[in-house]
């Protein structure tokens, strides 16, 4: 399993701040390096320009890539391709690799990776080449995924939980995280058998956030404990499966084995797996989702 990060330095939600990055990245660098486990994580730059903390933000990112991490690129903004066009996201890609490239300079030369905002790839097909064109000129690959534990939503309701004190929720919620990335992590072993024949190296989306902070080593040592064992995005990227071409066009940003199942022309009828099985959050995980959301 491939293991990559989004929205670096930090998920800064509710009031945790600059304290709360710091604490957040202190702990999962500590537990990435102590499980040895190589990861791409992905850098949105316009979260470093906080009136005051800009150089204390980039220590945070210094501290990944001090880490071994390799540092991606996720816009400046994470704006919704969707809602811009092709131009307006090309200067996003192009803002958002500033202070990263300088930062990784002394791990020349590396793969540099791009992730969408929110996997949007492009909603139309002539949007979606023209980026590829675009990143592919930069050097850019596309990160895929193959895993989403869909963290963020579990992460509203753990800062809400924290906020309150509310230590018995936050347990709650963190028992419910790590069960539902296991589901989501046992969907993936048995859909990607269904497209490619066999099972393949995963690759497990994740945010820089509360919840992951604080449950990564238990996630880690649970992905251990079915036998995963963690390698680069490279090597994961060099598999026959990661060379199928994601054709998917649409506003949504569907997991790569959908992606690979529609390249394949494969629909989900006949198959063993298909989006009925697809796990879904807890229902009282979403109704606390939504209600902190009013
Ligand atoms: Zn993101």
């Amino acid at each position: 399993m491939a293991v990559t990060f989004d929205d670096l330095p930090y998920v800064d939600i509710g009031e945790r701040g600059l304290p709360g990055a710091q604490r957040a990245t202190k702990k999962i660098l500590s537990v990435l390096q102590a499980r040895r486990v190589p990861v791409v994580a992905f850098v949105n730059e316009g979260k470093l320009q906080v009136v005051g903390e800009v150089d204390a933000r980039i220590a945070l990112l210094q501290q990944w890539v001090d880490a071994g991490v390799i540092l991606g690129n996720h816009t400046f903004s994470h704006p919704d391709f969707n809602t811009l066009t092709v131009q307006q996201f090309q200067d996003e890609i192009i803002k958002g690799e500033v202070i990263t490239r300088r930062l990784m300079q002394s791990r020349h030369p590396y793969q540099l990776y791009f992730r969408h905002p929110q996997t949007h790839t492009g909603d139309t097909q002539a949007k979606k080449e023209a980026i590829e064109g675009f990143l592919t000129a930069r050097g850019y690959k596309v990160a895929p995924h193959t895993i989403d534990n869909t963290d963020f939503i579990f992460n509203v309701c753990y800062v809400n939980a924290l906020h309150n004190k509310d230590e018995a929720t936050a347990k709650r919620l963190r028992d419910a995280y790590l069960t539902f990335t296991i589901a989501a992590t046992e969907f993936a072993e048995r859909f990607s058998p269904e497209i490619f024949g066999a099972e393949i190296t995963q690759t497990l989306l994740v945010h820089a956030n509360e919840i992951t902070a604080d449950c990564l080593d238990e996630m880690l040592s649970r992905l251990a404990g079915r036998g995963y064992r963690f390698v680069t995005l490279d090597e994961a990227m060099s598999e026959p499966a990661y060379q199928t071409k994601d054709l998917y066009v649409g506003k949504y940003g569907p997991t790569w084995l959908w992606r690979w199942m529609e390249s394949k022309g494969m629909n989900t009828k006949g198959m063993k797996v298909g989006g009925k099985d697809d796990p879904e959050p807890p229902e009282w995980v979403m109704n606390l989702y939504r209600q902190s959301r009013q």
